[in-house]
């Protein structure tokens, strides 16, 4: 794939329905979005009609929208120690991968857990057990489970690259999970992506602890909080601690080319400022 034929895109509003999003998406020059499939701050929501879920297909394959991911509810923490929590999220998240699996959404993000002051070595083994109920429960889904990596606010895992490789190497199904790299919580968990030099030691690190085949997607995020603050919060491409040196840096890495990039930076109700931040990352693109 050529520089310039990278996917971009963002976080986009399933305000009226998931099929709303695919027009606000095109009106917007998106080539990849992310939606929610349902309210995210909620445990349930009605099931997905088929009519809906067949309209939602067809739209994106006549639309110039090339890849879709959903992120999943952020009630949801499949590291809980609490065995009521645990089994909520277990059946949220099975939940929203058979709605991706019907809206023929290929990726899941999720926020791998929190501990909640277990340990490290517990939580990986609680993550690891949730993802192979769901996984038993959802057998032949396409979908996958992709592993956000997170700035590790509180008791949250997913700040090393370690601890997405444990997760993979503990579960059944390894060949269901991807990865996805938050640029922002990245930085914040103390990966220096803007100095060139770094940013590459950075990407032979993931390389060599994940595998950059696992990774599936960028959330393009710049940090208002500084390197190693641990610290998750979002801030316009340029605008934060990582500045557009570290997103020229990713955008011009040719063995990145294939992977989309989604913002998830602040935004209004018609979402113009992606539009200013789809534009300062176009400029970066060098070749
Ligand atoms: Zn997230
Ligand atoms: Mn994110
Ligand atoms: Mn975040």
């Amino acid at each position: 794939m050529r520089a310039k034929d990278q996917l971009l895109g963002a976080h986009t509003s399933i305000q009226g329905g998931v099929n709303a999003a695919i027009p606000l998406a095109q009106k917007l020059g998106f080539t990849a979005m992310q939606i929610f499939t349902k309210n995210n701050n909620r445990w349930s929501a009605p099931p997905l009609k088929e009519e809906e879920a067949t309209s939602f297909r067809e739209g994106i394959a006549a639309s110039g929208i090339k890849f879709v991911m959903a992120h999943d509810s952020y009630l949801i923490n499949l590291g809980s120690p609490d065995d009521e929590i645990f089994n909520k999220s277990v059946n949220a998240m099975t939940d929203e991968l058979e709605r991706c699996e019907m809206l023929g959404i290929p990726q899941l993000n999720f926020h791998p857990g929190a501990h909640l002051g277990e340990g490290e070595a517990f939580g990986i083994k609680r993550i690891a057990s949730a993802l192979d109920i769901i996984h038993e429960r959802t057998p032949g889904f396409k979908v996958k489970s992709m592993i956000e990596l997170t700035a590790g606010q509180g008791s949250a895992l997913g700040y090393r690259f370690e601890h997405a490789r444990d997760i993979i190497a503990t579960v059944k199904h390894p060949e269901r999970v991807t990865v996805c790299i938050d640029t922002a919580h990245i930085f914040a968990a103390g990966y220096d992506i803007k100095d060139p030099v770094k940013y590459q030691e950075v990407i032979a690190e993931f390389d060599c602890v994940i595998g950059l085949e696992r990774l599936q997607a960028f959330h393009f995020n710049d940090s208002k909080k500084p390197l190693g603050s641990r610290v998750d919060r979002h801030d316009h491409i340029g605008a934060g601690f990582i500045g557009l040196e570290g997103f020229r840096n990713i955008l011009n890495d040719s063995r990145l080319f294939r992977v989309p990039k989604i913002l998830e930076t602040p935004k209004g109700k018609e979402q113009l400022e992606d539009l200013e931040n789809l534009a300062r990352l176009r400029e970066l693109i060098e070749v």
